[in-house]
């Protein structure tokens, strides 16, 4: 039989190639010069970034100009970065600024930006393939290993967009390290309901993780927590036994080295002890709070994050890389790689050529192609070197023991939970206001604290009281931004209170 590759073509494809195009530059000295203004004006805005207010409302002509329909023709590249420092570059979140402690928004550098750069330019697709970039994720791993204790020969890790994905990666390899059974089947077919265990702090991520990985919301058990946010241990070893004897599956439970709240670390040396006994998976959400492992002083509380089954943490937390790069290290390759290792035919390996190389990245995860944000922080950890990072986390920690010391020798203010690491959560207190008063004037206080751009911290409540909340995990802060943040507070609290 013989094929015939179109019957009516779709085109006139002898026409079209007679003007073969591309996207590169007609002019590409226009673009290197044009490059060359863009690195030169954002190492100045960089530069002098603590004198740009640390908010600024985005205006009602900005949000009308990102209104406009796409340009069937195109336009001028030169207009369009022009359009972009008029639109978009004064109106940042602010996680660049000095006094930004929102969230838990990292800094980033600008070592990372050029890196991103450079990473872009050669866009690989970190999926597949024997490629320098392949070998820069390996090294970039073994990095990651060895800054977390996790040097196991067996073990495994690999470079997400950021903890929810370093998360929800290692419960379905805690999924599918119950049974193999389970990837074929699904937990539909699985006799028992499977639960996993973790604080009432945790992070809401696990929540969505275990909705995805078809065990529900309610197949996540919160356990109590202390009244430092810590994991209730004799809570948990409860929860465990009720659920086991009313014939479900317990599987994992998911410890926290710093909650997202207050920064609290769950009981470790105990959780380790009850999965053991009980054989469940440890599975470790240390998104920023890991990184403490950096500093002696936490060693002994951290003792057994190199013994977890997984570890998931940002880069772009506490590592003060741009966005997006997060990373799970896994104790056990085999488990890892038996969650996610498909190998159509399209993907296969040869012997040689490109499609050698090391293992397909994509047996580790969900994605398949991916950006090569291993550049970033190859980059940035060859530059400072493992004692800078130390360095400045210690100081940050410094800094929230500052914020926290003036907050207790401060009347009118009232530290509202303990601070163990970087976050710290106060409010502004008056004697004759109930709870109800002080939620609505301390959210009233850090409304305008972002609108007078004093600085930006958050908020979260904590047993119910509306606190403000400083999450710190930034390299450009000094201590004078947290006095600025503390008159900030005394003024607009005394002002309200007028
Ligand atoms: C930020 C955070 C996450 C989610 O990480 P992303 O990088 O934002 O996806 C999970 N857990 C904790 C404790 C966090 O602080």
């Amino acid at each position: 039989m013989k094929l015939i590759f179109m019957e009516s073509p779709l085109m006139d494809w002898k026409k079209v190639l007679e003007n073969e195009t591309t996207l590169d530059p007609g002019d590409w000295t226009e673009i290197e010069v044009l490059g060359q203004k863009m690195v030169t004006e954002m190492v100045d805005y960089l530069q002098y970034i603590d004198q740009e207010p640390v908010w600024r409302k985005p205006t009602d002509d900005l949000k009308l100009y990102l209104k406009g329909k796409l340009s069937e023709e195109g336009g001028d590249l030169e207009k369009i970065y022009a359009d972009f420092k008029q639109y978009i570059l004064p109106y940042p979140a602010g996680n660049i600024n000095p006094r930004f402690w929102s969230w838990v928004q990292g800094t980033g550098t600008f070592t990372g930006a050029l890196a991103d750069m450079l990473a872009s330019t050669l866009n690989s697709n970190m999926a597949i393939g024997d490629h320098a970039a392949m070998y820069v994720e390996q090294q970039v791993i073994e990095w990651c290993k060895e800054l977390m204790g996790f040097q196991d020969e067996s073990s495994s890790g690999i470079l997400l967009s950021g903890g929810s994905m370093a998360n929800i990666t290692a419960l379905t390899i805690a999924r599918n390290a119950i049974d193999p059974s389970i990837r074929k089947a699904g937990v539909q077919s699985w006799p028992k309901k499977l639960l996993f265990y973790a604080s009432s702090e945790t992070h809401s991520c696990q929540e969505k993780a275990a909705e995805i990985i078809g065990i529900g919301s309610q197949g996540m058990r919160k356990v109590a927590v202390n009244d430092r946010y810590e994991m209730d241990i004799h809570a948990l070893r409860q929860m465990i036994e009720q659920d086991l004897s009313a014939g479900s599956q317990p599987f994992c439970v998911v410890a926290n080295v710093g909650t997202v709240n207050t920064g609290a670390i769950d009981p470790l040396a105990e959780i380790e002890q009850i999965c053991k006994e009980f054989n469940l998976w440890l599975h470790i959400d240390g998104a920023f709070g890991a990184l403490t492992k950096l500093l002696p002083e936490y060693n002994e509380k951290l003792e057994v994050l190199s013994k977890a089954d997984s570890l998931a943490f940002d880069l772009h937390k506490w590592m003060y890389l741009p966005y997006e790069v997060g990373c799970l290290l896994v104790k056990s390759k085999k488990y890892h790689r038996d969650a996610f290792a498909s190998q159509p035919s399209y993907l296969a390996m040869h012997e040689r050529g490109l499609s050698a190389g090391p293992d397909p990245i994509g047996n580790y995860g969900m994605e398949l192609s991916r950006g090569f944000k291993a550049l970033k922080v190859w980059f940035c950890l060859q530059e400072h070197g493992r004692k800078k990072y130390e360095d400045m986390i210690r100081q940050n920690i410094a800094q929230c023991l500052y914020l926290a010391d003036r907050i207790t020798h401060e009347n009118e203010l009232e530290l509202m939970a303990p601070v163990p690491m970087n976050i710290v959560c106060f409010r502004y207190r008056a004697a004759d206001m109930d709870q109800n008063q002080l939620n609505i004037l301390n959210k009233e206080i850090l409304m305008q604290l972002h609108e007078q751009a004093i600085a930006t911290p958050s908020y979260t409540l904590l047993n119910g009281s509306y606190v403000i909340r400083v999450a710190h995990v930034n390299h450009r802060s000094k201590k004078k931004d947290f006095d600025a943040l503390i008159a900030g507070v005394l003024d607009i609290g005394r002002r309200l209170r007028r």
